[in-house]
């Protein structure tokens, strides 16, 4: 079964994750986790099958098309992990903070099936910070993992080499408006209650946040391209 491999990794005694179950059907789900497990990653996740076909991307997405990002394919998670954001305890399979950094929709260009098989997804985000055209990229199998490159398509959300790095620019969870050591320390939503309840496919109702980013995100964007002028 899709998710043996996701449970056998677990004590679900222990950690807040949750267990999960396939779903029937066939939805467009999409999150990225912000994950500060031993190294920061970010963990890319796309719903194929009833379940989150899932990839961590060990320097976390580039809106820059020359920017290949290595994605290692982890075991598939349930559709239920898109709404997890917390704190696995260490000594557990992924010890570390959990943030939905993004999510989402995404749409596959042509049959995903093929393109997984054949090594080539590319596909559409319509998420609150990613968006526009991707590609995923398999590169020759390697131990058990198969390692693919995350790249973005060169489009109108595309970023040069010299612009903003948007992890920089929008750090904190898109559901909690939290940073990874507030939701550490256990500190309570900034975007109120409803936030973690909230379906996915809502949009934040939330007044600070204009166009998807906080006014906090917006400072610290501020901040790093200040940092980038003067250095
Ligand atoms: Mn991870």
């Amino acid at each position: 079964m899709a998710l043996d491999n996701y449970r056998k990794k677990r004590r679900f005694a222990v950690t807040p994750e949750p267990r999960g179950r396939k779903r029937p059907g066939s939805g467009h789900h999409y999150a990225m986790h912000k994950h500060a497990a031993r190294r920061l990653h970010y963990d890319l996740r796309l719903e194929l099958d009833g379940v989150m076909k899932s990839w961590a991307v060990t320097r976390g997405p580039s809106l820059d098309p020359g920017e290949k990002r290595l994605a290692v394919a982890v075991e598939d998670h349930p559709v239920e992990y898109n709404s997890f954001e917390g704190t696995i305890p260490a000594g557990e399979y992924g010890g570390g903070t959990v943030m939905i950094w993004d999510r989402g929709r995404w749409l596959p260009e042509g049959d995903p099936h093929k393109g997984l098989a054949k090594g080539h997804l590319a596909f559409e985000l319509d998420g609150e910070k990613l968006r526009g055209r991707w590609h995923l990229v398999r590169l020759r199998e390697r131990d058990r993992h198969e390692n693919w490159l995350l790249i973005k398509g060169d489009d109108a959300q595309a970023r040069g080499p010299d612009d903003n790095d948007i992890l920089q620019e929008q750090p904190f969870s898109v559901v909690t408006g939290r940073s990874i050591e507030e939701i550490a320390a256990g500190k309570g939503d900034r975007k109120g209650k409803a936030g973690l309840a909230q379906h996915p496919y809502s949009r934040s109702a939330d007044t600070s946040s204009i166009g998807g980013r906080t006014q906090r995100e917006k400072a610290a964007g501020r901040h790093a391209w200040r940092r980038g002028a003067t250095t």
